[in-house]
């Protein structure tokens, strides 16, 4: 197990004086995970969810493609077992896999029920097929918007609960903790400031950490706070060298990254380079259809062939009125550059997408920290090993969110809510260095080093980067979100190097030119890092 130390909290402490509240259930996030998690907990106490920004801030409202379960006579739960288990080379849990496959059709017809709009066709859950699924089983909502939909029946079955309160602008700063036990947050509100909040139950469910990464299709928000929260913890943070690229974001320099979905692909969509070439059958069988760790490194290969900074998505054969309809998030997103899909190619290429790792959890959405669960993207679960199959993270959020409500909270204990915990940080001697700056660079050393090749040299030089920026970063004390943010990013990025330096091998999403062969005999196994 890796080790690396860091300074436990990353602001003063003083828990007589602060502001403070307490709840049975705390659930920090409000995503997929995060909001199933709450409305679950509400059955069995009162909850508090808090989030950075504002409740539609969140990984999940921005998800198109949809959420894959078994929903079609046709299909089968061994199949879709069997497509998530190749798909993880070799490291996807077969009995996590199981749970959360079986699971998912009741949870998503619960959806529907709660209001959700899922697309529908003669009455069913209209289904589509994505690359790494041998059946249609993507349920989708509003076409491309099916985060925004899922998200917005989970917002208001939570505001419709009594004993829910949602704090949004409350950025997490720290779990506290005494004895391995977690006892809630403390965290920082935009209009009121430091606060504590105690709590019987804790579940992280903080998301994604694409930020990490100069080109991302995650929104703002995904800064691996969680990650670096629950490492400080000491929670065992799993799997981190795997990084998930999407193969295909909007290109236009300039431009934030938007994601173009992979059901585009799905449904007839082909890869050319900037020659026109249709290239992706001299990279697998499966053409556009491979697995996403495949295309996007295909799509790399491509662009260095060619010199360019980009390929192309050509949908110039669809019909333009169905697809306007089907996806109307990337058809707003064309026209708004004046893509006209009946002519226009569109300009693609990878982006980093979805942290595979995380915290890691057992099949309870247990942490090894007693009374913290976690759920969704900041999760290692087991599901997706060492890849995840499409769609599949909205499910999983959903079943690890409801399971880790359904545990009962731990009683309350004499002296609850009255733990005195102290921490002072030391006055820091060395220079401030521009944090926005570091942010930038470190975001950019990350992608050209630790993105979807990598090699040694390169992952040694963004260490020894990492390190002398943490040198000037992790001994200040910032008081707002921008510099904890920094030092969080700081922290997960040395995490990911590390991790990603230490697998000699290539599995997965984690490619390595300098190892380009899976190695099973040493290496078909789980990394783990603690604190
Ligand atoms: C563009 C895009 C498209 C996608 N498409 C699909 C798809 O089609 N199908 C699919 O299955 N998956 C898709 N995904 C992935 C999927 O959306 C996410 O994995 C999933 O929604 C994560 O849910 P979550 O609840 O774990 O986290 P999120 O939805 O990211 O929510 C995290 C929450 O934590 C809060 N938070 C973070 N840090 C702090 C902090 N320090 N303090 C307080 N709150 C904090 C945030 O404010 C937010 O409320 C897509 C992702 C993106 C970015």
């Amino acid at each position: 197990m890796l080790q690396l130390d860091f300074r436990r909290y990353l602001v003063d402490i003083d828990s007589v004086t602060t502001h403070q509240q307490s709840t049975d259930y705390l659930v920090i996030g409000a995503g997929v995970g995060g909001l199933r998690a709450a409305i679950e907990a509400s059955q069995h106490g009162s909850v508090t969810v808090v989030t950075k920004g504002t409740v539609e801030d969140s990984n999940t409202w921005h998800a198109q493609g949809g959420i894959a379960s078994v929903l079609e006579k046709t299909d089968k739960f061994e199949s879709h077992i069997a497509d998530t288990m190749r798909t993880g080379g070799g490291l996807s849990d077969e009995k996590t896999v199981d749970l959360v496959v079986r699971q998912g059709p009741g949870l998503i017809r619960q959806l529907l029920d709660w209001g959700c709009a899922f697309d529908m066709v003669n009455g069913n859950i209209a289904t589509t097929i994505e690359g790494g699924h041998s059946h249609p089983r993507i349920a989708h909502a509003h076409g491309d918007e099916t985060g925004r939909i899922i998200a917005q029946t989970l917002i208001a079955k939570a505001r419709q609960q009594r004993n829910i309160t949602i704090i949004e602008n409350f950025f997490s700063i720290d779990l506290l903790t005494t004895d391995n036990k977690c006892l809630g947050v403390i965290g920082w509100h935009k209009e009121k400031d430091a606060r504590i909040i105690w709590a019987l139950n804790t579940i992280l469910a903080t998301g994604g950490a694409g930020q990490l990464y100069r080109e991302t299709t995650n929104p703002s928000c995904a800064t691996a706070d969680g990650l670096a929260i629950a490492y400080r913890a000491g929670a065992i943070l799993q799997d981190l060298e795997f990084i998930q690229f999407h193969p295909t974001t909007l290109y236009i320099a300039g431009a934030s990254r938007a994601l173009i979905t992979e059901t585009l692909r799905g449904e007839g969509a082909v890869l050319r380079d900037t020659k026109g070439r249709a290239f992706m059958k001299d990279y697998n069988p499966a053409a556009e259809l491979a697995p996403r760790d495949i295309v996007s490194r295909a799509i790399l290969t491509q662009m260095l062939k060619t010199k360019s900074t980009h390929v192309y998505l050509d949908i110039r054969h669809f019909d333009k009125q169905h697809f306007t309809k089907r996806f109307p998030v990337i058809s707003e997103l064309c026209d708004s550059f004046d893509i006209d899909i009946s002519k226009d190619l569109i300009p693609v290429r990878p982006s980093a997408h979805y942290m595979v790792g995380g915290v890691k959890t057992d099949i309870a959405a247990k942490t090894n920290i007693e009374n913290l669960y976690a759920c969704g993207e900041v999760t290692s679960t087991g599901l997706h090993g060492a890849n995840r199959l499409g769609s599949n993270s909205l499910l999983e959020g959903l079943v690890f969110g409801r399971i880790a409500g359904q545990t009962p909270a731990a009683p309350k204990t004499a002296g609850f809510g009255q733990s005195t915990i102290k921490f002072q940080i030391p006055h820091s001697e060395l220079r401030h260095l521009d944090t926005s700056d570091v942010r930038n660079s470190l975001r950019a050393i990350m992608w050209r080093n630790v993105g979807i090749t990598r090699k040694s040299p390169e992952m040694r030089q963004a260490i020894d980067q990492i390190r002398f920026w943490q040198r000037y970063v992790m001994d200040k004390a910032f008081d707002s979100p921008a510099g904890w943010e920094l030092q969080n990013m700081l922290t997960v990025c040395l995490l990911i190097a590390q991790s990603a330096l230490a697998r000699k091998e290539s599995r997965g999403v984690h490619f390595r030119s300098d190892f380009p062969n899976t190695d099973d005999e040493h290496y078909k196994k789980h990394s783990e890092i603690k604190r």
